[in-house]
């Protein structure tokens, strides 16, 4: 139980923080709540929706909420947003732009991360199998986790990237200090200079094969590098005794 199941409304509508983390009764937040800048829901098995009226929210944790399937588009007031393993949530909206903090990891009907969202800093969106690219406006991303995301092709270059296990942002693989930044200049090169025509192409897994295809451009600058590196690994020659 919590402050909302127990407490009479007149009591909470002056409130500007309110927990009501796993409480197992907890169907909806009472509209009435305006005056919130923080709320804290996580871990509630019942809640089906957080209410469009707390436009005052800064901060967010709605995570671990098996039957929450969206987020209002009227807050966008906030900084902070924390709504990892729903399963039921599809889309982040587009006009939280004050984000600066995103952690929607473990969200497997995400497919996509809004390109409004210029101010986010923090990035955590791994484990969503469906998420296909994060949008290069996000040009001020310091922290950036998105491993286990199989569809994965296209990142913004951020100060720190976790993403092992996406088949291609190979960071784990040799090739990974040559592949990324070469992807990221591709990438780069088709947004400004032939979108049109190349967008579509640019994303798809036969051009990424074609690029890095051991007789193409990428593959065979890595087989040089791979050949480089295994030169200096070889051990020296014995000196002949005698
Ligand atoms: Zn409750």
């Amino acid at each position: 139980m919590c402050r909302i199941c127990t407490d009479p409304i007149e009591s909470l509508i002056g409130l500007t923080y309110l927990s009501c983390s796993r409480c197992p009764n907890l169907v909806t937040i009472p509209p009435e709540l305006v005056n919130l800048a923080m709320l804290y829901c996580m871990g509630c098995p019942l809640l089906v929706s957080i209410p469009a009226t707390l436009v005052k929210l800064t901060r967010l944790n709605c995570s671990l909420c098996p039957l929450l399937a969206s987020i209002p588009a009227t807050l966008a007031n906030l900084t902070t947003l924390h709504c990892y393993t729903c399963p039921r949530l599809a889309c982040i909206p587009p006009t939280l732009v004050r984000l600066v903090e995103l952690r929607c990891y473990e969200c497997p009907l995400l497919v996509s991360i809004p390109d409004t969202l210029v101010d986010l800093i923090g990035l955590y969106c791994h484990d969503c199998p469906r998420l296909v690219s994060i949008p290069g406006t996000l040009t001020r991303l310091d922290n950036l986790h998105c491993y286990d995301c199989p569809r994965l092709t296209s990142i913004p270059s951020a100060g720190s990237i976790a993403c092992n296990r996406c088949p291609w942002l190979p960071r784990n693989a040799y090739a990974y200090p040559t592949h990324l930044p070469r992807l990221l200049r591709l990438q780069r090169w088709f947004r400004t200079g032939k979108k049109q025509t190349f967008k579509r192409v640019i994303r798809t897994r036969a051009f990424n094969e074609w690029i890095f295809h051991p007789d193409r451009i990428g593959g065979k600058a890595v087989k040089r590098q791979m050949e480089a590196e295994l030169g200096q690994m070889r051990p020296e020659k014995k000196q002949r005794v005698g």
